[in-house]
């Protein structure tokens, strides 16, 4: 019997449309190519719209001491060089035109007083380098992009649409299979190119500032066709989400308010994070308050404040007070603007702030301190990506954005993520689109293969079997306990066994009800997903027996050279999941200076 799906032909399938996907999304149109943009929320709410703080890059508006070089080192020391350098030079260089080019395009900047573009303080920056909107910047970046893209008659947007499975015809991808959330209904895409750009997976965990879109999908569709996922070890725990009340834990506080000057204490009332400054930021870091506050204020002599040490660090430091008894009433610590900056000043600067906790907590940040700890925030880790064109290891297929790995390392620099998605989401465009020319034929989906997915698809629906929201509660309950901030090895194994029995429930997994507006359904679809990326970043955490960056092993409390040297991959063979160390690709010896040298 023939297959009676919707079925729509491009020469380059761009899954989703977030920042990556948009920009990918235009930039394969202005090459000639006709673009599927596929997004399984409405246009324009993808995850970088809740982005707050800004993009950053060295345009030295600010501080004029600042250049792509810095940029670079700062990005390669974040992420204890563990990068692929390439793509931090890249990023690094190309950072400044793409935020120039969206200023063109119509983004609204907050503007220093001679009229340019302000940059802010963030974490692990060494200048003030931030482009922001206030701190709603996610939002401006996604308006802008999607002005500009929109009326681009060679992009058609399909919202509310999950894609679940790519196809090959040969070794190259081929297009991919969707369901719409409304109806259920199943429509095929083929395609010559396609680029994943679909974000995270921050929802394997309980306490997180992800949204419910944030599964893994790309992650799992990637290495379902035979991509490589590499540093998935590396998840990177924000230190300032909210704790209070109960039903907001999570929500993500920016770095924004420790940028504007806000100071983290202890219930003691004492500035902890004076206590421990580590070695390679020594030279860089205030020794007194004096002195962090100088440097705030623009003083060019004047030290970085503790507070705006990496993230990783000052996740450490909280969770240090939190275990000693000193934290919050709550089990956070506090972090104080009020006593720092006017009210008039905190409205203008942190607005997104102010109305947070005004309305979620009550707690007017103008007057009185917030009560903060660390929420599971990005994966450094994802899809092993080129770093000129983006392209994974199989033909026609890209990744951008954050389901892409390579750029950040160990532990992604606050606002890396922003620019990231222009200067890596323009590259997968063009390159995409430059192959999807290149071929002569279009490659074909497999009939048999499309039937099978559709199937494993509809599987769970009349299923009497597993609840998905239990699976998925246990599961993220569980990574909290076993994988979060610090690991042990013998939760870690915990963690292994369990996502094991999980995903004997997953082949059971049942849900009520019709196609038709099922969140349940969605979400039974939604774990398969989940549960490969949640594997992937547990087996890769149990391995990686030292600590650095973002992970960090209770008993490998140092990083060890030998594991400096590698990454860790994790491929699909035979149907199982295998680990293998790969190199970290070299830094070219041009750039060595920059990193190592007084350059820096
Ligand atoms: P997203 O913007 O998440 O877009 C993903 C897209 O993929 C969406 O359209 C989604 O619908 C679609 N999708 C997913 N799965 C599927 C599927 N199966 N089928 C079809 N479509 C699918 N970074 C910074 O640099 N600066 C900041 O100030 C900053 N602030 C942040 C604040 C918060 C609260 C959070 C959570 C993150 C912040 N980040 C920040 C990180 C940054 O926002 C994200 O890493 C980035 O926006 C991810 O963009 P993306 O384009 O990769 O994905």
């Amino acid at each position: 019997m023939a297959l009676d799906i919707a079925t729509f032909d491009y020469d380059v399938l761009v899954i989703g449309a977030g920042g990556a996907g948009l920009r990918a999304a235009i930039e394969a149109a202005d090459a000639g190519c006709k673009v599927g943009l596929i997004c399984k929320s409405l246009l324009g709410k993808a995850h970088t719209v809740m982005a707050e703080g800004g993009m950053a890059a060295a345009m030295g508006n600010v501080d004029d001491r600042d250049g792509w070089q810095v940029h670079f080192a700062d990005t390669m020391r974040g992420g204890q060089y563990m990068n692929n350098p390439r793509m931090a030079e890249l990023h690094a260089k190309e950072a400044p035109a793409r935020v120039k080019e969206l200023e063109a395009w119509g983004a609204v900047f907050d503007r220093t007083k001679d009229g340019r573009i302000l940059q802010r303080n963030f974490g692990g920056h060494r200048y003030p380098r931030l482009a922001h909107v206030g701190d709603r910047t996610g939002l401006e970046l996604i308006r802008t992009l999607q002005d500009h893209g929109v009326h681009k008659a060679q992009i058609e947007v399909h919202m509310e649409t999950t894609i679940t499975r790519l196809f090959k015809d040969g070794d190259r991808v081929a297009g991919a299979l969707a369901y719409t959330r409304e109806r259920g209904r199943f429509q095929l895409y083929r395609a010559k190119a396609v680029v994943v750009a679909t974000g995270g997976c921050g929802k394997a965990f309980e306490i997180t500032s992800n949204s419910w879109e944030y599964t893994g999908d790309g992650y799992a569709l990637a290495y379902e066709a035979g991509a490589e996922l590499i540093d998935m070890e590396f998840i990177q725990f924000h230190p300032t989400g909210m704790v209070w009340p109960p039903s907001v834990k999570g929500i993500l506080v920016t770095e924004g308010v420790r940028g504007e000057g806000g100071i983290l204490q202890n219930k003691e009332g004492k500035r902890f994070m004076f206590d421990d400054i580590p070695e390679n930021y020594r030279n860089q870091t205030a020794k007194t308050e004096e002195e962090g506050w100088r440097y705030v204020c623009g003083d060019k002599t004047a030290l970085r404040p503790p507070e705006l040490l990496t993230r990783d660090h000052v996740a450490r430091c909280i969770n240090r007070e939190v275990k000693a008894g000193r934290g919050s009433p709550h089990g956070g610590v506090f972090l104080d603007i009020a006593s720092i900056r006017s009210p008039e000043y905190i409205r203008r600067a942190l607005p997104s702030m102010y109305h947070q906790f005004k309305e979620l907590a009550g707690v007017d940040i103008t007057k009185e301190p917030m009560e903060v700890g660390p929420t599971c925030h990005y994966a450094m880790g994802g899809v092993r990506v080129d770093a000129e064109t983006a392209s994974s290891t199989v033909p026609g297929l890209y990744a951008a954005g954050e389901v892409a790995a390579g750029l950040h390392g160990a532990n992604r620099l606050g606002g890396n993520s922003l620019s990231d998605l222009l200067v890596f989401g323009r590259r997968a465009g063009l390159h995409a689109a430059q192959y999807a020319k290149s071929l002569a034929q279009a490659p074909r989906p497999d009939e048999g293969e499309i039937r099978e997915a559709i199937a494993e698809a509809l599987a769970p629906l009349g299923r009497k079997g597993e609840n998905p929201y239990t699976i998925q509660s246990d599961l993220q309950e569980m990574m909290d306990r076993n994988v979060g901030i610090v690991r042990a090895p013998d939760e870690l194994e915990g963690a292994v066994a369990a996502l094991a029995r999980f995903r004997e429930k997953l082949k059971r997994v049942g849900v009520g009800g019709t196609r038709s507006y099922n969140p349940g359904w969605h979400l039974a679809i939604d774990l398969r997903n989940l549960l490969l990326v949640a594997e992937a970043v547990a087996r890769a955490a149990l391995l990686r027996t030292e600590s650095r960056g973002a992970h960090t092993r209770l008993d490998h409390p140092d990083s060890s050279p030998r594991w400096g040297k590698v990454n860790l991959v994790a491929r699909l063979v035979n149907g199982e999941m295998e680990f293998a160390e790969r190199p970290v690709d070299p830094m070219p010896e041009d750039l060595h200076a920059y990193v190592y040298g007084d350059k820096a």
